[in-house]
């Protein structure tokens, strides 16, 4: 039998590594955040970090079989073995058809792949006030989730920023290659019966319970 392996689907900024890295650790199971690999990537001036650095400040998708490669690595490794949430991969069609592939090499398959459900307007506000640890990455929301002390991550006690792509023309470009290139993910997984949707404009606390409702004691 497989593992929790399960997929976050959903537009930028609609809460989906806030709960991931929750459920995660809860779970004991990675999170797995392909823009978090990607931005550890690029800090740390790698050749993979190199190729994507210019897609990541315009916005767009890195491209699929740079992004799959590294996908494929990370579940090679011996903790992803009982399980995994993938947050922000799949984002194209052929992303979600290679990891068919790669996890059916493995004897694996999706328990289930969560749709984050929110309004534009919504998502603005959200990504407008996020911020990000440089150190560990944890996230803060100016008014729904700050810091107890400004500018200073309560965790590691690293610095806070506004990611450089959260600013207003990357976030429309992001939205935008959302609908065309992702959207097509709720079908194709509609598809396959594994769909589920939550409601993720209430507080984390209730995004967070009705998560575990839908994934009830998986
Ligand atoms: P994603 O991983 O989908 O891009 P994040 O988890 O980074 O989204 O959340 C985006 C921003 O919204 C962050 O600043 C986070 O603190 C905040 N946030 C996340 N979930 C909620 C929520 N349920 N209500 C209000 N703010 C939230
Ligand atoms: P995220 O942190 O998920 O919002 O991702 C930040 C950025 O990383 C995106 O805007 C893309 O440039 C890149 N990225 C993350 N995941 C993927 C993916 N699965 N496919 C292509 N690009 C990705």
């Amino acid at each position: 039998m497989t593992g929790l392996d399960l997929v976050f689907l959903g537009p930028p900024g609609a809460g989906k590594g806030t709960q991931a890295a929750e459920l995660a650790r809860r779970r004991g199971v990675p999170h797995v955040s392909t823009g978090d690999l990607l931005r550890g990537a690029v800090k740390a001036d790698s050749p993979l970090g190199r190729q994507a650095r210019g897609y990541l400040d315009r916005g767009r998708l890195v491209p699929d079989e740079v992004v799959v490669g590294m996908v494929r690595e990370r579940l090679d490794r011996s903790d992803a073995r009982k399980g995994f949430i993938l947050d922000g991969f799949p984002r194209t069609v052929a992303q979600a058809e290679a990891l068919d592939r790669e996890l059916t090499s493995r004897g694996r398959r999706l328990r289930a792949v969560v749709l984050f459900e929110l309004q534009d307007d919504e998502v603005l506000e959200r990504l407008g006030g996020r911020l990000t640890c440089t150190s560990c990455g944890a996230m803060y929301h100016l008014r729904h989730e700050p810091p107890s002390q400004e500018g200073i991550c309560d965790r590691c006690g690293g610095g806070l920023e506004v990611r450089e792509d959260d600013r207003p023309g990357t976030v429309r470009r992001r939205l935008e290659e959302y609908r065309e290139k992702t959207a097509p993910l709720v079908a194709y997984y509609q598809g396959r019966g594994i769909l589920r949707r939550v409601d993720a404009s209430g507080p984390i606390e209730e995004v967070r319970a009705a998560l575990e409702g839908l994934l009830g004691g998986e």
